[in-house]
Protein backbone atom coordinates (compact mmCIF):
# COMPACT_ATOMS: atom_id res chain seq x y z
CA UNK A 1 0.00 0.00 0.00
CA UNK A 2 0.94 3.32 -0.88
CA UNK A 3 0.01 6.87 -1.25
CA UNK A 4 0.40 10.77 -0.48
CA UNK A 5 -0.78 12.04 2.31
CA UNK A 6 -1.16 15.52 2.79
CA UNK A 7 -1.10 16.92 6.67
CA UNK A 8 -2.59 20.92 7.01
CA UNK A 9 -3.74 23.01 9.60
CA UNK A 10 -2.39 26.35 11.27
CA UNK A 11 0.98 26.74 12.68
CA UNK A 12 1.72 25.45 15.60
CA UNK A 13 -0.81 22.09 15.66
CA UNK A 14 2.04 19.95 15.57
CA UNK A 15 2.51 19.22 11.76
CA UNK A 16 5.99 18.77 12.09
CA UNK A 17 6.25 17.31 15.40
CA UNK A 18 3.57 14.96 14.20
CA UNK A 19 6.10 13.95 10.85
CA UNK A 20 9.43 13.69 13.25
CA UNK A 21 7.44 10.99 15.42
CA UNK A 22 6.38 8.71 12.39
CA UNK A 23 9.20 9.21 10.43
CA UNK A 24 11.71 9.19 13.04
CA UNK A 25 15.56 9.42 12.42
CA UNK A 26 15.86 6.14 9.44
CA UNK A 27 14.71 9.07 6.63
CA UNK A 28 15.63 12.49 6.13
CA UNK A 29 12.81 15.17 6.39
CA UNK A 30 13.87 17.42 3.79
CA UNK A 31 11.21 20.30 5.06
CA UNK A 32 14.73 22.98 4.37
CA UNK A 33 14.64 22.12 0.74
CA UNK A 34 13.81 24.75 -1.51
CA UNK A 35 10.39 24.85 -2.10
CA UNK A 36 10.33 24.53 -5.87
CA UNK A 37 7.68 21.87 -7.00
CA UNK A 38 4.28 22.48 -5.63
CA UNK A 39 4.55 19.56 -3.34
CA UNK A 40 6.75 19.81 -1.32
CA UNK A 41 7.96 16.14 0.46
CA UNK A 42 8.28 16.39 3.79
CA UNK A 43 9.21 12.68 5.20
CA UNK A 44 8.53 9.35 3.58
CA UNK A 45 7.48 6.23 5.88
CA UNK A 46 8.32 2.93 4.94
CA UNK A 47 7.08 -0.72 6.55
CA UNK A 48 6.80 -3.63 6.06
CA UNK A 49 3.13 -3.09 4.35
CA UNK A 50 3.27 0.60 3.13
CA UNK A 51 4.71 3.59 1.55
CA UNK A 52 3.23 6.96 3.43
CA UNK A 53 4.98 10.04 1.45
CA UNK A 54 3.72 12.95 3.72
CA UNK A 55 3.52 16.08 2.09
CA UNK A 56 3.15 19.60 2.38
CA UNK A 57 0.60 22.05 0.82
CA UNK A 58 1.94 25.51 0.38
CA UNK A 59 -0.71 28.40 0.67
CA UNK A 60 -2.79 26.72 3.09
CA UNK A 61 -1.52 27.45 6.08
CA UNK A 62 -1.45 31.16 6.35
CA UNK A 63 -5.02 32.49 7.14
CA UNK A 64 -3.45 35.96 8.35
CA UNK A 65 -1.82 36.53 5.09
CA UNK A 66 -4.11 37.13 1.41
CA UNK A 67 -2.83 34.83 -0.56
CA UNK A 68 -2.89 35.27 -5.05
CA UNK A 69 -5.82 33.39 -7.26
CA UNK A 70 -2.46 31.39 -8.20
CA UNK A 71 -1.11 30.17 -4.70
CA UNK A 72 -5.02 29.52 -3.77
CA UNK A 73 -5.07 27.19 -7.06
CA UNK A 74 -1.74 25.67 -6.11
CA UNK A 75 -3.17 25.01 -2.54
CA UNK A 76 -6.84 23.66 -4.31
CA UNK A 77 -5.23 21.52 -6.79
CA UNK A 78 -2.46 19.36 -4.50
CA UNK A 79 -5.47 18.33 -2.25
CA UNK A 80 -7.46 17.07 -5.16
CA UNK A 81 -4.58 15.20 -5.86
CA UNK A 82 -3.55 13.53 -2.66
CA UNK A 83 -4.99 10.43 -1.21
CA UNK A 84 -5.47 11.64 1.88
CA UNK A 85 -5.78 15.07 3.68
CA UNK A 86 -4.84 15.21 7.14
CA UNK A 87 -6.48 18.59 8.86
CA UNK A 88 -4.69 18.84 12.28
CA UNK A 89 -6.14 20.93 15.09
CA UNK A 90 -4.90 21.90 18.53
CA UNK A 91 -7.03 20.33 21.19
CA UNK A 92 -6.69 22.74 23.69
CA UNK A 93 -8.50 25.91 21.41
CA UNK A 94 -11.09 24.40 19.44
CA UNK A 95 -12.53 25.85 16.10
CA UNK A 96 -12.12 29.08 14.92
CA UNK A 97 -11.28 31.43 12.42
CA UNK A 98 -8.03 29.56 11.00
CA UNK A 99 -10.23 26.60 10.74
CA UNK A 100 -13.05 28.50 8.81
CA UNK A 101 -10.45 29.11 6.39
CA UNK A 102 -9.00 26.11 6.04
CA UNK A 103 -12.17 24.17 6.00
CA UNK A 104 -13.75 26.70 2.94
CA UNK A 105 -10.95 24.83 0.88
CA UNK A 106 -12.26 21.60 1.09
CA UNK A 107 -15.77 22.77 -0.74
CA UNK A 108 -15.61 20.73 -3.73
CA UNK A 109 -13.20 18.09 -2.52
CA UNK A 110 -13.44 14.95 -3.01
CA UNK A 111 -10.13 13.43 -1.05
CA UNK A 112 -10.97 11.91 2.11
CA UNK A 113 -9.99 13.75 4.93
CA UNK A 114 -9.44 13.02 8.71
CA UNK A 115 -9.94 15.60 11.15
CA UNK A 116 -6.43 14.86 13.35
CA UNK A 117 -7.15 16.64 17.09
CA UNK A 118 -3.60 16.63 18.52
CA UNK A 119 -2.03 17.92 22.04
CA UNK A 120 -4.78 15.34 23.93
CA UNK A 121 -2.06 15.19 26.81
CA UNK A 122 -2.18 18.65 27.57
CA UNK A 123 -6.69 18.49 27.86
CA UNK A 124 -9.29 17.23 30.26
CA UNK A 125 -11.45 14.53 28.36
CA UNK A 126 -15.03 16.19 28.95
CA UNK A 127 -12.91 19.06 26.88
CA UNK A 128 -11.98 16.94 24.12
CA UNK A 129 -15.61 15.62 23.44
CA UNK A 130 -16.88 19.44 22.92
CA UNK A 131 -13.58 20.21 20.74
CA UNK A 132 -14.48 17.15 18.55
CA UNK A 133 -18.29 18.00 18.51
CA UNK A 134 -17.65 21.42 17.54
CA UNK A 135 -15.50 19.98 14.52
CA UNK A 136 -18.03 17.09 13.69
CA UNK A 137 -20.84 19.43 12.42
CA UNK A 138 -18.63 21.58 10.12
CA UNK A 139 -17.66 18.88 7.70
CA UNK A 140 -18.40 15.23 7.74
CA UNK A 141 -14.67 14.18 8.34
CA UNK A 142 -13.92 9.91 7.42
CA UNK A 143 -12.14 9.70 10.70
CA UNK A 144 -12.01 11.54 13.73
CA UNK A 145 -8.99 10.48 15.86
CA UNK A 146 -7.12 12.05 18.67
CA UNK A 147 -3.82 12.20 19.58
CA UNK A 148 -0.93 13.24 21.02
CA UNK A 149 1.92 14.11 18.41
CA UNK A 150 4.71 14.76 21.17
CA UNK A 151 3.73 11.51 23.81
CA UNK A 152 2.51 8.85 20.58
CA UNK A 153 -1.04 8.48 22.01
CA UNK A 154 -2.88 6.80 19.39
CA UNK A 155 -0.23 7.72 16.59
CA UNK A 156 -0.38 3.88 15.85
CA UNK A 157 -3.83 3.79 15.34
CA UNK A 158 -3.84 7.14 13.51
CA UNK A 159 -1.63 5.54 10.95
CA UNK A 160 -3.78 2.17 11.21
CA UNK A 161 -6.49 4.55 9.37
CA UNK A 162 -4.13 6.41 7.07
CA UNK A 163 -3.28 2.88 5.33
CA UNK A 164 -6.66 1.74 5.13
CA UNK A 165 -7.14 4.71 2.45
CA UNK A 166 -4.29 3.87 0.68
P1 LIG B 1 3.61 22.99 13.38
O1 LIG B 1 3.81 24.48 13.23
O2 LIG B 1 2.20 22.62 13.08
O3 LIG B 1 4.60 22.19 12.60
O4 LIG B 1 3.81 22.67 14.95
P2 LIG B 1 5.08 22.06 15.70
O5 LIG B 1 5.21 20.60 15.41
O6 LIG B 1 6.25 22.90 15.40
O7 LIG B 1 4.65 22.19 17.24
C1 LIG B 1 4.39 23.44 17.83
C2 LIG B 1 4.56 23.32 19.35
O8 LIG B 1 3.59 22.44 19.88
C3 LIG B 1 5.91 22.76 19.76
O9 LIG B 1 6.33 23.42 20.92
C4 LIG B 1 5.61 21.30 20.07
O10 LIG B 1 6.49 20.73 21.01
C5 LIG B 1 4.20 21.39 20.61
N1 LIG B 1 3.45 20.14 20.41
C6 LIG B 1 3.28 19.46 19.26
N2 LIG B 1 2.54 18.35 19.45
C7 LIG B 1 2.22 18.32 20.76
C8 LIG B 1 1.46 17.42 21.59
O11 LIG B 1 0.93 16.39 21.16
N3 LIG B 1 1.35 17.75 22.91
C9 LIG B 1 1.94 18.86 23.44
N4 LIG B 1 1.76 19.10 24.73
N5 LIG B 1 2.65 19.73 22.69
C10 LIG B 1 2.80 19.47 21.38
MG1 LIG C 1 6.03 22.88 11.21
Amino acid sequence: KSGFISIIGRPNVGKSTFLNRVIGQKIAIMSDKPQTTRNKVQGVLTTDDSQLIFIDTPGIHKPKHRLGDFMMKVAQNTLKEVDLILFMVNAEEGFGKGEEFILEKFENIKTPIFLVVNKIDTIHPDKLFSVIDSYKEKYPFKEIIPISALEGNNVETLLTQIKKYM
